[in-house]
């Protein structure tokens, strides 16, 4: 995934960033450990991992006061992501006061590189194509590059481990970018079930 500039905060692209597209029953989530209302930090949408797929992988985490909230644990209430399917999606309503939105919307573009590991593909990407490492926001699908323990989580649903989504880095640019305390942000999601999970590791 490859920074491409500036996109409009309500487009229907994936992107980071920007005002999130909901369905009409959406209540934008609130932190279970401080009450506020999260930040929205990224969508994907399904159809640039399966073009048979609709919908937006949708991701939220709590900034109203950072490093209290457990918000790099995919349990801990402290972050939320979604599965919208193709009912209607509009911009959301966005709530006022606390921090739910990041102050640049950046769009994205895929680079397909010949490596299994994302670090590896990121290093190439960089060689061959002479691209700032920055530029590089994380990858789509593959497998993820822990940069601790995997801690792969088990749908709620199911029972089983879900499957992976997005590496998302911080951004490309440390004033606009979200908080994963230097680290990388992984999404998850199991099909069957619509369910959805996010974590984070410095
Ligand atoms: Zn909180
Ligand atoms: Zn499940």
């Amino acid at each position: 995934m490859i920074y491409d500039g500036a996109a409009d905060p309500v487009a229907p692209s994936t992107r980071t960033g920007g005002i999130p597209l909901v369905p009409p029953d959406f209540d934008w989530p609130r932190c279970a450990e401080c009450d506020g209302p999260m930040q929205f930090l990224a969508q994907i949408r399904l159809d640039d991992i399966d073009p048979a797929e609709e919908g937006l992988f949708s991701i939220f985490m709590c900034q109203n006061e950072p490093g209290l909230c457990l918000e790099w644990e995919p349990e801990s209430g402290g972050n939320r992501a979604f599965v919208f399917r193709s009912e209607p999606l509009a911009p959301a309503d966005v709530p006022v006061g606390g921090v739910v939105l990041l102050t640049e919307t950046a769009a994205i573009t895929y680079a397909a590189i010949s490596e299994v590991r994302y670090e590896r593909a990121r290093q190439r990407w960089h060689t061959e194509t002479g691209g700032l490492l920055r530029h590089v926001l994380g990858q789509l699908g593959g497998p993820p590059e822990w940069l601790q323990d995997d801690e792969t989580p088990t749908c709620g649903g199911c029972a089983k481990p879900m499957t992976f989504v997005v590496q998302l880095e911080e951004g490309h640019d440390h004033r606009t970018s979200m908080n994963f305390g230097s680290g990388c942000g992984y999404g998850f999601r199991c099909r069957p079930c619509d369910t959805a999970s996010f974590l984070w590791q410095p």
